[in-house]
């Protein structure tokens, strides 16, 4: 059956890295039997130039009829000014929301080849396997009330709301306890239950769904000893599950102890498996059109909607395999390059990636 994907490149490195990604799928598509129809919209800073809204209503029919939703990034210094409304972020967080993508993975996984790059030790982080499923459409960042007022002397007050109901608590409850499945059984729910009340009920729910899923060992962390744990001893977790605001945190820490942000990928995805895929990283505006963006975060997200939208779980085994092997070739782009490796650009690296698919 072929499959639609929608190519979203964005702003700043995002046209650099997607035009990578796009070189992988077209290849997987030529030359590895993957029956694919591929698509290109706007999205963000470039939306907003083309269009005036960083979410134009024909991307969102586009996503709506794709399988898997491909994004590079967005956002940078030219779109910073602008009204809530129009900037970048907006876009990104509506297509969440009008996708009903409420469940983020975001592995965390330490390449042997390195080890080295992680501000930590490697004893501390070598293996390094973790995946952090994080709610996405709820919670602090979507809660109402919210707002700034000014109150009768003049001060101003600014409010979210944090809150989750049970359903919604739930929903990324199973995600998490099925990515547990296919991993090592172990889910830590992280957590503010000694503090906040939204929290208490999510440590409710989750006990409550535990006894569904016998052969999953459920454990629960506040998040501010999550955080210090994640840099003490981080191959501790397997899976950790937690709310939007704190996976936001805990996801962007966990992506630093892999050493680099140009590595790693994630995957946003609605009650049916349809997903949206991006790099965890930002549009990186100081390195733009250089040919020194590292796509493999971008390729590996790739590898992300194989396995969880395309049902081409093997396709997705064979790049994050072709992807090891250009790493132990000791190719390296700019972020992650050292002496005793050879330096390479955006576009050598996904050639390279490519290649070595053939191989893998
Ligand atoms: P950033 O991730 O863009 O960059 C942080 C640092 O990491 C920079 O030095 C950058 O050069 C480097 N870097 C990032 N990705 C890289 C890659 N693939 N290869 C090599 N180096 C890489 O974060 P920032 O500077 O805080 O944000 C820049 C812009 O990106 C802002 O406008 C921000 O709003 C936006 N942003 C977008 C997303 C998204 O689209 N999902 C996420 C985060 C930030």
């Amino acid at each position: 059956m072929s499959r639609r994907v929608l190519l979203l490149p964005g702003d700043g490195i995002g046209p650099d890295i997607v035009a990578e990604a796009r070189k992988l799928l077209t290849a997987l598509a030529d030359d590895h039997g993957l029956d694919l129809s591929l698509d290109e919209g706007l999205m963000g800073g470039a939306a907003v130039d083309a269009t005036g809204v960083p979410l134009p209503d024909e991307t969102l029919a586009q996503a709506r009829a794709s399988d898997g939703v491909l994004m590079g990034a967005v956002g940078g210094p030219a779109w910073d000014g602008l009204e809530r409304a129009q900037r970048p972020e907006t876009g990104l967080l509506n297509i969440r929301r009008e996708l009903g993508l409420f469940g983020n993975l975001r592995p965390a996984m330490l390449y042997p080849q390195l080890a080295e790059a992680s501000a930590l030790r490697p004893d501390v982080v070598a293996g390094l396997d973790l995946m952090i499923v994080r709610e996405l459409t709820g919670g602090l960042y979507f809660g109402e009330p919210r707002g700034v007022e000014t109150l009768p002397d003049g001060r101003q007050r600014g409010w979210n709301t944090m809150a989750y109901d049970s359903a919604e608590i739930e929903r990324i409850g199973r995600l998490a306890f099925e990515a547990s499945q296919r991993r090592n059984g172990q889910l830590c729910s992280v957590d503010k239950a000694n503090v906040l009340e939204v929290s208490a009920l999510w440590r409710e729910v989750m006990n409550g769904l535990a006894t569904e899923y016998s052969d999953v060992t459920l454990s629960h962390m506040y998040v501010d000893n999550a955080a210090m744990q994640l840099v003490r001893a981080p191959r501790q977790f397997d899976v950790m599950v937690t709310t939007n605001l704190f996976g936001d945190i805990l996801s962007d820490c966990a992506a630093m102890l892999t050493g680099s942000i140009g590595m790693l990928p994630s995957a946003a995805l609605d009650e049916s498996g349809r997903g949206l895929y991006e790099p965890v990283h930002g549009s990186a505006p100081d390195i733009a059109g250089q040919d020194k963006a590292n796509p493999l975060a971008t390729m590996l997200s790739v590898a992300m909607m194989l396995r969880y939208s395309l049902d081409a779980g093997e396709l997705a085994d064979r790049v994050e395999a072709a992807v090891g092997s250009v790493l132990a070739s000791g190719q390296r782009t700019a972020d992650i390059h050292t002496e005793d490796t050879r330096l390479v650009g955006t576009a050598a690296m996904g050639d390279a990636v490519v290649a070595a698919l053939g191989a893998t």
